[in-house]
């Protein structure tokens, strides 16, 4: 609907209205290198609304952003939407060809570029014709040498502008953001959000991070965010904490090092990562030997199934983990791991195969998993089938891609490409994805479940599994994995009678025990640090 005085426009800016209001004197804070208040954070987004439309960004516009996680990337997400433009959250680590293929897509029409990622730009400015003008952002003032035509640097331009501007309220079903996802298979696929959309996940978010045993964000909360900015707007998590006043806290690039030092000389309550990131931290020396305390951090893990050992790693330095799922055509959030009343009060090695389950669906959110002719399955926590979802923030298509589009939206439910069952308490819990998923001897094998019991192997750091095609059974599964030591790796046979126990106990079939068992010093990662099962299945 139109804006009225009556019924007002749900628009991002009020999210930030409500933040200074409820907290103007707490900190947004940049690496060890800069921090201001609330206050300030806001007269920074007016002061950059200004600079854009001096530079001849307007509404409809998109705007391009190419920066680490950063306090200037915060004021991107609500200036740019704020005078009716849309933010598009460029994806640095994807090859260069494929940024050049997302920024033509979206026809970007004016470019903020971090320093580091001049040198990517340049090469394709020429091509990137739509483009009017390039702004820089810089970490100290110096000339800098480029081709790139740049209309100024970030900090300067904001400097001279006035610190109030009169922001329009128009229709809230405006797009306000625009991102690729990494896309597994062809071209990135663009998916975009409104600002009522927007509005509304971060309703829903807030109020479940505020659930009992979660308290995960308020203003007397310390924020620090590990999945990038770039991807699924920080999981939309920046907007919740502007929106709950939390102080906050953004790394830039991540680096081990400054993230642990960040952690603790920031007091930070509160991240959320892939599954990935979060062994990183914990299997840094410093935490290892304890040389820093890390107890009290929370962290929501998400973008792969967290597993038990993990948990159980983190749960041991004391940090709290649970689980989140959702997906970039999901705004992102879906579900959390909010537990079972019962469940909570119960020992920690009863919570954590719910804490590695993906959760309850958050507000609004409407779950089904169904078999392969759609039809709906029961909610018995065992009936497998592909999850699909309704809710008020899911991106309505695949921009400017109908024939993907029409794949992802059928019979009026969003498909996720994900298998999972749902038990009696609504509880959705992910086996795997549907193409990784391995078809052997007519059964389904998750091929998550069984990284999850092969990651609880002693002397392993990491683990994949895929199906590799079998004459008798079809697929057969195999696993390539990181032995902690890679000069003492376990045997292939250690890995297998490992498992065996599991065979035994009756929680996993025979067939499961994989064929093949690799030892490699890495496993590919995609640009958002997941397993890459399309190059492990390539490379095995
Ligand atoms: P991409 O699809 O490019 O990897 P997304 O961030 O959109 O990027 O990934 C979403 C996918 O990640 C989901 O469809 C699901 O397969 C997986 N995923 C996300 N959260 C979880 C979770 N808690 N448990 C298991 N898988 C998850």
């Amino acid at each position: 609907a139109a804006a009225s005085a009556t019924n007002p426009s749900l628009m991002i800016g009020e999210l930030l209205e409500a933040g200074v209001r409820m907290a103007g004197d707490n900190q947004i804070v940049y690496r060890d290198q800069r921090r201001h208040d609330y206050r300030q954070f806001q007269a920074r987004v007016h002061q950059l609304a200004h600079a854009l439309t001096l530079q001849g960004v307007k509404a409809g516009d998109v705007v391009a952003v190419l920066d680490w996680d950063s306090h200037r990337y915060l004021e991107c997400f609500f200036a740019i939407p704020m005078i009716g433009a849309v933010l598009h959250t460029v994806n640095i680590r994807l090859a260069p060809e494929q940024i050049l293929y997302t920024m033509a897509h979206a026809e970007d029409a004016f470019v903020i570029v971090h320093e580091d990622f001049v040198p990517l730009l340049e090469p394709l400015a020429d091509e990137l014709t739509q483009v009017r003008g390039y702004l820089l952002c810089q970490e100290t003032p110096q000339p800098l040498e480029t081709s790139l035509p740049l209309v100024g640097e970030f900090e300067h331009l904001l400097g001279q502008q006035p610190t109030h501007y009169d922001f329009p309220s128009f229709d809230e079903n405006a797009v306000a953001t625009l991102f690729y996802t990494t896309g597994t298979t062809g071209n990135p696929k663009g998916v975009f959000f409104t600002h009522r959309q927007l509005v509304l996940h971060t309703m829903a978010e807030a109020s479940t991070f505020q659930a009992p045993g979660f308290e995960l964000l308020n203003r007397d909360k310390v924020y620090m965010p590990i999945t990038p900015m770039f991807h699924v707007h920080a999981w939309g998590v920046p907007y919740t904490a502007t929106l709950l006043g939390a102080t906050q806290v953004y790394p830039g690039r991540y680096e081990p090092d400054m993230l642990i030092k960040l952690l603790v000389s920031e007091n930070v309550d509160f991240s959320h990562c892939v599954p990935t990131l979060l062994n990183m931290v914990v299997s840094a020396d410093a935490i290892a030997s304890q040389q820093v305390d890390l107890s009290g951090w929370k962290v929501l893990v998400g973008g792969s199934a967290l597993t038990e050992s993990l948990a159980r790693k983190a749960w041991g330095l004391g940090i709290d983990t649970r689980s989140a799922y959702g997906m970039s055509e999901t705004c992102p959030l879906l579900t959390a791991g909010i537990l079972p009343g019962d469940v909570t009060q119960a020992d920690i090695e009863t919570q954590l195969p719910w804490r590695c389950k993906a959760g309850l669906p958050i507000p609004f959110v409407k779950l089904q998993v169904a078999d392969t002719n759609g039809q709906a399955l029961p909610h018995d926590g065992h009936s497998v089938g592909e999850v699909r979802v309704q809710a008020p923030w899911l991106t309505q298509a695949y921009y400017k891609e109908e024939a993907r589009s029409a794949e992802l939206w059928r019979e009026g439910w969003l498909h996720t490409g994900d298998v999972g069952s749902i038990d009696e308490h609504g509880f959705l819990a992910i086996s795997d994805r549907i193409k990784d998923v391995i078809k052997t001897g007519g059964e389904w094998l998750s091929s998550l479940e069984l990284e999850s019991y092969i990651s609880q192997c002693p002397g392993i750091a990491e683990v994949a599994v895929i199906g590799v095609s079998d004459d008798k059974w079809g697929e057969r599964p195999a696993a390539l994995v990181v032995p902690t030591d890679l000069n003492h790796p376990p045997t292939s046979d250690a890995v297998k009678a490992f498992l065996a126990q599991f065979v035994e106990q009756g929680k996993l079939n025979r067939w499961a025990i994989p064929e093949v068992v690799r030892f490699v010093d890495e496993i590919p990662k995609t640009s958002v640090g997941k397993l890459d099962k399309k190059r492990i299945r390539s490379d095995i």
